[in-house]
Protein backbone atom coordinates (compact mmCIF):
# COMPACT_ATOMS: atom_id res chain seq x y z
CA UNK A 1 0.00 0.00 0.00
CA UNK A 2 1.83 2.97 -0.97
CA UNK A 3 1.42 6.21 1.56
CA UNK A 4 0.71 9.86 1.07
CA UNK A 5 4.17 11.03 1.17
CA UNK A 6 4.86 8.46 -1.94
CA UNK A 7 1.97 9.54 -3.94
CA UNK A 8 2.73 13.22 -3.25
CA UNK A 9 6.57 11.87 -5.08
CA UNK A 10 4.63 10.08 -7.92
CA UNK A 11 2.16 13.24 -8.91
CA UNK A 12 5.16 15.70 -8.98
CA UNK A 13 7.10 12.98 -11.04
CA UNK A 14 3.93 12.85 -13.21
CA UNK A 15 3.20 16.27 -13.69
CA UNK A 16 7.14 17.16 -15.10
CA UNK A 17 7.16 13.27 -17.07
CA UNK A 18 10.28 11.78 -14.40
CA UNK A 19 9.97 8.85 -13.12
CA UNK A 20 11.04 8.53 -9.94
CA UNK A 21 14.22 6.33 -8.69
CA UNK A 22 14.00 4.24 -6.11
CA UNK A 23 17.20 5.06 -4.12
CA UNK A 24 19.28 4.66 -2.23
CA UNK A 25 20.79 2.78 -5.44
CA UNK A 26 20.65 -1.09 -5.00
CA UNK A 27 23.79 -1.50 -7.51
CA UNK A 28 25.71 0.55 -4.56
CA UNK A 29 28.97 1.63 -6.59
CA UNK A 30 31.67 2.71 -3.35
CA UNK A 31 32.58 5.64 -5.34
CA UNK A 32 28.89 6.78 -5.88
CA UNK A 33 28.55 10.98 -5.36
CA UNK A 34 24.76 10.63 -5.31
CA UNK A 35 24.65 9.08 -1.89
CA UNK A 36 26.98 11.02 -0.32
CA UNK A 37 24.91 14.59 -1.14
CA UNK A 38 23.31 14.82 1.47
CA UNK A 39 25.73 14.23 3.86
CA UNK A 40 27.84 17.14 1.94
CA UNK A 41 25.04 19.70 1.57
CA UNK A 42 22.84 19.80 4.55
CA UNK A 43 20.41 21.82 1.86
CA UNK A 44 19.36 18.83 0.03
CA UNK A 45 17.05 15.96 0.71
CA UNK A 46 16.78 13.15 -1.61
CA UNK A 47 13.09 11.92 -2.65
CA UNK A 48 12.52 8.53 -3.83
CA UNK A 49 10.17 5.33 -4.03
CA UNK A 50 11.35 2.06 -2.07
CA UNK A 51 10.78 -0.07 -4.07
CA UNK A 52 7.91 -0.13 -7.42
CA UNK A 53 5.13 -2.38 -6.92
CA UNK A 54 2.63 -3.43 -9.02
CA UNK A 55 0.41 -0.12 -7.13
CA UNK A 56 3.00 2.43 -7.44
CA UNK A 57 3.88 1.89 -10.97
CA UNK A 58 0.39 1.36 -11.57
CA UNK A 59 -0.60 4.71 -10.17
CA UNK A 60 2.50 6.82 -11.54
CA UNK A 61 1.35 5.41 -15.22
CA UNK A 62 -1.99 6.87 -14.64
CA UNK A 63 -1.11 10.18 -13.01
CA UNK A 64 1.47 10.00 -16.65
CA UNK A 65 -1.28 9.61 -18.81
CA UNK A 66 -3.94 12.13 -17.31
CA UNK A 67 -0.93 14.86 -17.79
CA UNK A 68 -0.17 13.48 -20.71
CA UNK A 69 3.78 13.36 -19.89
CA UNK A 70 6.08 10.63 -20.73
CA UNK A 71 7.82 8.22 -18.09
CA UNK A 72 11.56 8.77 -18.61
CA UNK A 73 13.99 8.39 -15.81
CA UNK A 74 16.09 11.22 -14.97
CA UNK A 75 17.68 13.10 -12.63
CA UNK A 76 15.94 16.57 -11.13
CA UNK A 77 16.55 19.19 -8.70
CA UNK A 78 13.97 21.86 -7.44
CA UNK A 79 14.06 24.04 -4.81
CA UNK A 80 10.86 24.34 -2.76
CA UNK A 81 10.81 26.00 1.01
CA UNK A 82 14.35 26.91 1.41
CA UNK A 83 15.30 23.24 0.34
CA UNK A 84 16.42 21.43 -2.82
CA UNK A 85 14.57 17.91 -3.72
CA UNK A 86 16.66 15.75 -5.36
CA UNK A 87 15.68 12.93 -7.84
CA UNK A 88 18.57 10.33 -8.43
CA UNK A 89 19.63 9.34 -11.39
CA UNK A 90 19.50 5.67 -10.65
CA UNK A 91 20.24 2.27 -12.89
CA UNK A 92 16.45 2.10 -14.82
CA UNK A 93 16.96 -2.07 -14.36
CA UNK A 94 17.18 -1.44 -10.99
CA UNK A 95 14.13 0.01 -10.19
CA UNK A 96 12.41 -3.44 -10.23
CA UNK A 97 9.93 -3.56 -13.03
CA UNK A 98 9.13 -6.25 -14.58
CA UNK A 99 9.51 -6.65 -19.02
CA UNK A 100 5.50 -5.39 -19.39
CA UNK A 101 6.02 -2.33 -16.96
CA UNK A 102 8.98 -1.36 -18.71
CA UNK A 103 7.57 -2.04 -22.17
CA UNK A 104 4.93 0.03 -20.72
CA UNK A 105 7.42 3.18 -20.11
CA UNK A 106 9.04 2.54 -23.94
CA UNK A 107 5.76 2.33 -25.68
CA UNK A 108 4.21 5.87 -23.45
CA UNK A 109 7.70 7.95 -24.52
CA UNK A 110 7.31 6.70 -27.78
CA UNK A 111 3.92 8.68 -28.24
CA UNK A 112 5.62 11.74 -26.75
CA UNK A 113 8.26 11.30 -29.30
CA UNK A 114 10.69 11.09 -26.47
CA UNK A 115 14.12 9.49 -27.46
CA UNK A 116 15.76 9.30 -23.80
CA UNK A 117 18.18 6.82 -23.05
CA UNK A 118 17.87 4.09 -20.51
CA UNK A 119 20.80 4.02 -17.78
CA UNK A 120 22.07 0.74 -16.60
CA UNK A 121 25.16 -0.88 -15.06
CA UNK A 122 24.49 -3.71 -16.49
CA UNK A 123 23.81 -5.32 -12.99
CA UNK A 124 19.73 -7.12 -12.37
CA UNK A 125 19.75 -6.96 -16.14
CA UNK A 126 18.81 -10.29 -18.12
CA UNK A 127 20.70 -9.91 -21.78
CA UNK A 128 17.62 -11.84 -23.58
CA UNK A 129 15.54 -8.87 -22.34
CA UNK A 130 17.58 -6.08 -24.05
CA UNK A 131 17.62 -8.00 -27.06
CA UNK A 132 13.97 -8.72 -26.61
CA UNK A 133 13.54 -5.17 -26.57
CA UNK A 134 16.07 -4.19 -29.11
CA UNK A 135 14.20 -6.22 -31.43
CA UNK A 136 11.06 -4.56 -30.64
CA UNK A 137 11.42 -1.30 -30.29
CA UNK A 138 14.63 -0.73 -32.55
CA UNK A 139 14.77 2.96 -32.74
CA UNK A 140 12.77 3.69 -29.21
CA UNK A 141 15.13 1.72 -26.64
CA UNK A 142 18.41 2.96 -26.48
CA UNK A 143 20.94 1.66 -23.50
CA UNK A 144 23.42 3.95 -21.69
CA UNK A 145 25.48 1.82 -20.42
CA UNK A 146 28.04 2.33 -17.50
CA UNK A 147 30.79 -0.07 -18.43
CA UNK A 148 33.23 1.45 -15.49
CA UNK A 149 36.09 -1.56 -17.52
CA UNK A 150 35.84 -5.20 -17.85
CA UNK A 151 38.28 -5.94 -15.18
CA UNK A 152 36.19 -8.05 -12.91
CA UNK A 153 38.86 -8.30 -10.31
CA UNK A 154 38.82 -4.33 -9.88
CA UNK A 155 34.92 -3.93 -10.65
CA UNK A 156 34.30 -6.20 -7.57
CA UNK A 157 36.23 -4.08 -5.92
CA UNK A 158 34.40 -0.85 -7.31
CA UNK A 159 30.26 -2.00 -7.27
CA UNK A 160 28.99 -4.25 -4.68
CA UNK A 161 27.80 -7.78 -5.64
CA UNK A 162 29.36 -7.46 -8.76
CA UNK A 163 30.40 -10.66 -10.29
CA UNK A 164 31.27 -10.77 -13.69
CA UNK A 165 31.23 -9.21 -16.88
CA UNK A 166 29.78 -11.99 -19.50
CA UNK A 167 26.40 -10.52 -19.23
CA UNK A 168 27.43 -6.38 -20.19
CA UNK A 169 29.12 -8.16 -23.16
CA UNK A 170 26.20 -10.02 -23.97
CA UNK A 171 24.06 -6.66 -23.77
CA UNK A 172 26.50 -4.45 -25.31
CA UNK A 173 26.29 -7.03 -28.47
CA UNK A 174 22.80 -6.94 -28.09
CA UNK A 175 21.94 -3.32 -27.66
CA UNK A 176 21.40 -0.95 -30.65
CA UNK A 177 23.70 2.24 -30.97
CA UNK A 178 24.66 2.11 -27.13
CA UNK A 179 26.28 5.26 -25.66
CA UNK A 180 29.17 3.30 -23.93
CA UNK A 181 30.60 4.93 -20.16
CA UNK A 182 34.27 3.71 -19.74
CA UNK A 183 36.51 5.10 -16.64
CA UNK A 184 39.64 5.40 -17.17
CA UNK A 185 41.34 4.07 -13.66
CA UNK A 186 44.89 3.42 -14.92
CA UNK A 187 46.77 3.13 -18.27
CA UNK A 188 46.75 -0.61 -18.87
CA UNK A 189 43.15 -0.68 -17.71
CA UNK A 190 41.31 1.46 -20.47
CA UNK A 191 43.81 0.31 -22.88
CA UNK A 192 42.93 -2.87 -22.33
CA UNK A 193 38.98 -2.38 -22.27
CA UNK A 194 38.96 -0.09 -25.24
CA UNK A 195 40.84 -3.02 -27.25
CA UNK A 196 37.66 -5.65 -26.00
CA UNK A 197 35.34 -3.01 -27.01
CA UNK A 198 36.76 -2.60 -30.26
CA UNK A 199 37.09 -6.30 -30.84
CA UNK A 200 33.31 -6.74 -30.12
CA UNK A 201 32.79 -4.27 -33.26
CA UNK A 202 28.93 -2.59 -31.86
CA UNK A 203 28.56 0.18 -34.89
CA UNK A 204 26.69 2.88 -33.74
CA UNK A 205 28.21 3.41 -30.67
CA UNK A 206 29.32 6.29 -28.89
CA UNK A 207 31.83 5.67 -26.08
CA UNK A 208 32.99 8.51 -23.42
CA UNK A 209 35.65 7.90 -21.00
CA UNK A 210 35.88 9.84 -17.88
CA UNK A 211 38.00 9.69 -14.89
CA UNK A 212 37.37 7.59 -12.16
CA UNK A 213 37.20 10.26 -9.09
CA UNK A 214 36.74 10.45 -5.62
CA UNK A 215 35.60 12.94 -2.69
CA UNK A 216 36.77 12.99 0.74
CA UNK A 217 33.54 10.51 1.92
CA UNK A 218 35.18 7.87 -0.50
CA UNK A 219 37.33 5.19 1.55
CA UNK A 220 41.49 5.24 1.55
CA UNK A 221 42.04 2.79 -1.46
CA UNK A 222 39.46 5.04 -3.53
CA UNK A 223 41.86 7.89 -3.27
CA UNK A 224 44.79 5.41 -3.41
CA UNK A 225 43.62 4.55 -6.84
CA UNK A 226 42.82 7.34 -8.14
CA UNK A 227 45.63 9.60 -7.40
CA UNK A 228 48.06 6.82 -8.05
CA UNK A 229 47.22 6.80 -11.75
CA UNK A 230 45.62 10.09 -12.60
CA UNK A 231 48.82 11.53 -13.79
CA UNK A 232 48.89 9.17 -16.34
CA UNK A 233 45.89 9.88 -18.35
CA UNK A 234 47.84 12.32 -20.74
CA UNK A 235 49.95 9.40 -21.80
CA UNK A 236 46.58 7.46 -22.55
CA UNK A 237 45.38 10.16 -24.33
CA UNK A 238 49.01 10.55 -26.30
CA UNK A 239 48.85 6.54 -27.13
CA UNK A 240 45.31 6.22 -28.62
CA UNK A 241 46.18 9.54 -30.74
CA UNK A 242 49.66 7.45 -32.38
CA UNK A 243 47.67 4.17 -33.01
CA UNK A 244 44.33 5.32 -34.80
CA UNK A 245 44.03 1.96 -36.58
CA UNK A 246 44.19 -0.09 -33.40
CA UNK A 247 41.13 0.83 -32.06
CA UNK A 248 39.88 1.08 -35.54
CA UNK A 249 36.22 0.17 -35.02
CA UNK A 250 35.68 2.88 -32.39
CA UNK A 251 38.28 5.32 -32.96
CA UNK A 252 35.39 8.00 -34.13
CA UNK A 253 33.13 7.18 -31.35
CA UNK A 254 35.19 7.99 -28.83
CA UNK A 255 34.62 11.10 -26.71
CA UNK A 256 36.02 12.09 -23.48
CA UNK A 257 34.46 13.88 -19.76
CA UNK A 258 38.39 14.50 -18.75
CA UNK A 259 39.86 16.32 -17.97
CA UNK A 260 38.16 18.95 -17.14
CA UNK A 261 40.58 21.86 -17.71
CA UNK A 262 39.95 21.16 -21.23
CA UNK A 263 36.09 22.38 -21.36
CA UNK A 264 38.06 25.49 -20.40
CA UNK A 265 40.91 25.49 -23.39
CA UNK A 266 38.20 24.67 -25.51
CA UNK A 267 35.76 27.09 -25.53
CA UNK A 268 38.96 29.44 -24.51
CA UNK A 269 38.02 31.99 -27.07
CA UNK A 270 34.11 32.18 -26.35
CA UNK A 271 35.76 32.81 -22.68
CA UNK A 272 37.98 35.71 -24.01
CA UNK A 273 34.72 36.93 -25.61
CA UNK A 274 32.44 37.29 -22.62
CA UNK A 275 34.99 38.75 -20.34
CA UNK A 276 36.40 41.44 -23.64
CA UNK A 277 33.21 43.10 -22.84
CA UNK A 278 34.09 44.29 -19.19
CA UNK A 279 37.09 45.96 -19.59
CA UNK A 280 39.01 43.96 -16.96
CA UNK A 281 42.18 45.44 -15.25
CA UNK A 282 44.31 45.14 -12.39
CA UNK A 283 40.74 46.29 -9.99
CA UNK A 284 39.57 42.84 -10.75
CA UNK A 285 39.62 39.54 -9.53
CA UNK A 286 38.13 36.13 -11.60
CA UNK A 287 37.22 33.31 -9.14
CA UNK A 288 36.83 30.29 -11.11
CA UNK A 289 38.05 26.05 -10.43
CA UNK A 290 41.38 25.23 -10.19
CA UNK A 291 41.00 23.46 -13.78
CA UNK A 292 39.67 26.74 -15.54
CA UNK A 293 42.59 28.65 -13.40
CA UNK A 294 45.55 27.48 -16.41
CA UNK A 295 43.15 28.28 -19.05
CA UNK A 296 42.17 31.87 -17.47
CA UNK A 297 45.33 33.13 -16.85
CA UNK A 298 46.57 32.53 -20.75
CA UNK A 299 43.56 34.76 -21.94
CA UNK A 300 43.74 37.32 -19.12
CA UNK A 301 46.06 40.39 -18.66
CA UNK A 302 48.35 39.97 -16.82
CA UNK A 303 47.51 42.54 -14.01
CA UNK A 304 43.80 41.02 -13.69
CA UNK A 305 43.96 38.74 -10.85
CA UNK A 306 42.32 35.00 -10.88
CA UNK A 307 42.07 32.26 -8.15
CA UNK A 308 40.95 29.62 -7.89
CA UNK A 309 38.40 28.16 -5.39
CA UNK A 310 38.53 24.55 -4.00
CA UNK A 311 34.68 23.20 -3.89
CA UNK A 312 33.47 21.10 -0.94
CA UNK A 313 33.87 17.81 -2.18
CA UNK A 314 37.96 18.12 -1.21
CA UNK A 315 38.61 15.48 -3.84
CA UNK A 316 40.40 14.87 -7.57
CA UNK A 317 37.19 16.41 -9.64
CA UNK A 318 37.47 19.31 -9.90
CA UNK A 319 34.73 21.41 -11.88
CA UNK A 320 32.40 24.84 -10.41
CA UNK A 321 29.07 23.34 -9.81
CA UNK A 322 30.04 21.78 -6.04
CA UNK A 323 31.18 25.72 -5.21
CA UNK A 324 28.86 26.97 -3.64
CA UNK A 325 28.82 30.45 -1.80
CA UNK A 326 30.06 29.93 1.16
CA UNK A 327 33.50 29.49 -0.58
CA UNK A 328 33.11 31.87 -2.71
CA UNK A 329 32.80 33.77 1.11
CA UNK A 330 35.81 32.84 2.24
CA UNK A 331 37.72 32.83 -0.99
CA UNK A 332 36.87 36.30 -1.18
CA UNK A 333 37.96 37.56 2.21
CA UNK A 334 40.98 35.92 2.18
CA UNK A 335 41.71 37.66 -1.02
CA UNK A 336 40.88 41.26 0.62
CA UNK A 337 43.44 40.20 3.46
CA UNK A 338 46.15 40.05 0.94
CA UNK A 339 45.01 42.83 -1.14
CA UNK A 340 42.09 45.58 -0.47
CA UNK A 341 42.25 47.14 -4.00
CA UNK A 342 40.11 45.02 -5.77
CA UNK A 343 36.42 46.38 -6.92
CA UNK A 344 34.95 43.67 -8.91
CA UNK A 345 34.49 40.36 -8.39
CA UNK A 346 33.63 37.96 -11.42
CA UNK A 347 32.23 34.13 -10.70
CA UNK A 348 31.03 32.00 -13.10
CA UNK A 349 27.08 30.82 -13.20
CA UNK A 350 27.52 27.49 -13.29
CA UNK A 351 27.73 28.17 -8.97
CA UNK A 352 24.27 29.01 -9.09
CA UNK A 353 23.04 26.40 -11.70
CA UNK A 354 19.72 24.77 -9.84
CA UNK A 355 17.09 26.64 -11.38
CA UNK A 356 19.64 29.23 -12.41
CA UNK A 357 19.56 30.57 -9.28
CA UNK A 358 20.69 28.49 -6.50
CA UNK A 359 23.59 26.98 -5.44
CA UNK A 360 24.03 23.37 -3.75
CA UNK A 361 23.30 24.98 -0.35
CA UNK A 362 20.30 26.72 -1.86
CA UNK A 363 21.71 30.35 -1.27
CA UNK A 364 21.62 32.16 -4.02
CA UNK A 365 23.89 35.26 -5.46
CA UNK A 366 22.77 38.07 -3.79
CA UNK A 367 23.66 36.16 -0.04
CA UNK A 368 27.00 37.05 -1.26
CA UNK A 369 26.20 40.27 -2.64
CA UNK A 370 24.76 41.29 0.95
CA UNK A 371 28.13 40.21 2.32
CA UNK A 372 30.77 42.49 0.42
CA UNK A 373 28.41 45.63 -0.22
CA UNK A 374 31.73 47.45 -1.49
CA UNK A 375 32.37 45.30 -4.14
CA UNK A 376 30.39 44.63 -7.43
CA UNK A 377 29.94 40.52 -7.78
CA UNK A 378 29.49 39.96 -11.43
CA UNK A 379 27.81 36.41 -12.62
CA UNK A 380 29.48 35.44 -15.73
CA UNK A 381 26.77 33.54 -17.64
CA UNK A 382 28.61 30.21 -19.07
CA UNK A 383 27.26 29.56 -22.50
CA UNK A 384 24.96 26.19 -22.73
CA UNK A 385 26.95 25.06 -25.66
CA UNK A 386 29.96 24.76 -23.60
CA UNK A 387 27.95 22.65 -20.48
CA UNK A 388 26.16 20.68 -22.93
CA UNK A 389 29.34 19.71 -24.82
CA UNK A 390 32.12 16.70 -24.86
CA UNK A 391 35.82 16.83 -25.66
CA UNK A 392 37.23 15.46 -28.52
CA UNK A 393 40.14 13.10 -28.64
CA UNK A 394 41.57 16.11 -30.58
CA UNK A 395 40.72 18.64 -27.96
CA UNK A 396 42.53 16.25 -25.07
CA UNK A 397 45.42 16.74 -27.11
CA UNK A 398 45.66 20.31 -27.78
CA UNK A 399 44.88 20.70 -23.89
CA UNK A 400 48.22 18.72 -22.95
CA UNK A 401 50.48 20.43 -25.50
CA UNK A 402 48.89 24.00 -24.26
CA UNK A 403 49.66 22.90 -20.36
CA UNK A 404 53.19 21.80 -21.86
CA UNK A 405 53.88 24.58 -24.02
CA UNK A 406 53.51 27.45 -21.37
CA UNK A 407 54.89 25.48 -18.85
CA UNK A 408 51.82 26.77 -16.46
CA UNK A 409 52.16 26.07 -12.96
CA UNK A 410 48.85 23.86 -11.37
CA UNK A 411 46.85 26.56 -9.67
CA UNK A 412 45.70 23.22 -7.74
CA UNK A 413 46.39 23.09 -4.00
CA UNK A 414 44.71 20.98 -2.08
S1 LIG B 1 24.50 3.32 -10.43
FE1 LIG B 1 24.89 5.50 -10.17
S2 LIG B 1 23.52 6.15 -8.53
FE2 LIG B 1 23.65 3.91 -8.44
S3 LIG B 1 25.27 3.49 -6.92
FE3 LIG B 1 26.21 3.49 -8.97
S4 LIG B 1 26.97 5.61 -9.27
FE4 LIG B 1 25.49 5.63 -7.56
Amino acid sequence: MINEEQKRILIEGAKIGTLPSNVPCPVGCRFCYECHLEKIFPNIKSEFIPKYEKESFDFFKKESERNKKPMKPGFFLAVKDGKIYSRNFCDFFSLGLDRGQIEDVIQNNKRYGIKRSFYTTGLNVDPDLILYLTNKYKEDFRLWISLMTFDDELKKKLVQNWTSSDDIKKIIKSSYNPQIMLFYISYNQVINDLRIINDINIGECEIAISQLHYNKFHPEWIKNLVMSNIGDFSKFVFYLSAHPKEFGNIYDRLCFISPSGAFAWKFREDLKDLLKGYFLDGKDLILCSHSAYKVLRSICGGDVKIEAVSDIYCGSNDFTTPITSKEIFSAIQDYLKKDDSIKRVFVPSTMWAIEDKFDMNCMTIDSVRKEFPSLEIIKVMIPPKMLKSNLSLKDCIEYYNFLDKDNIVLGRTR
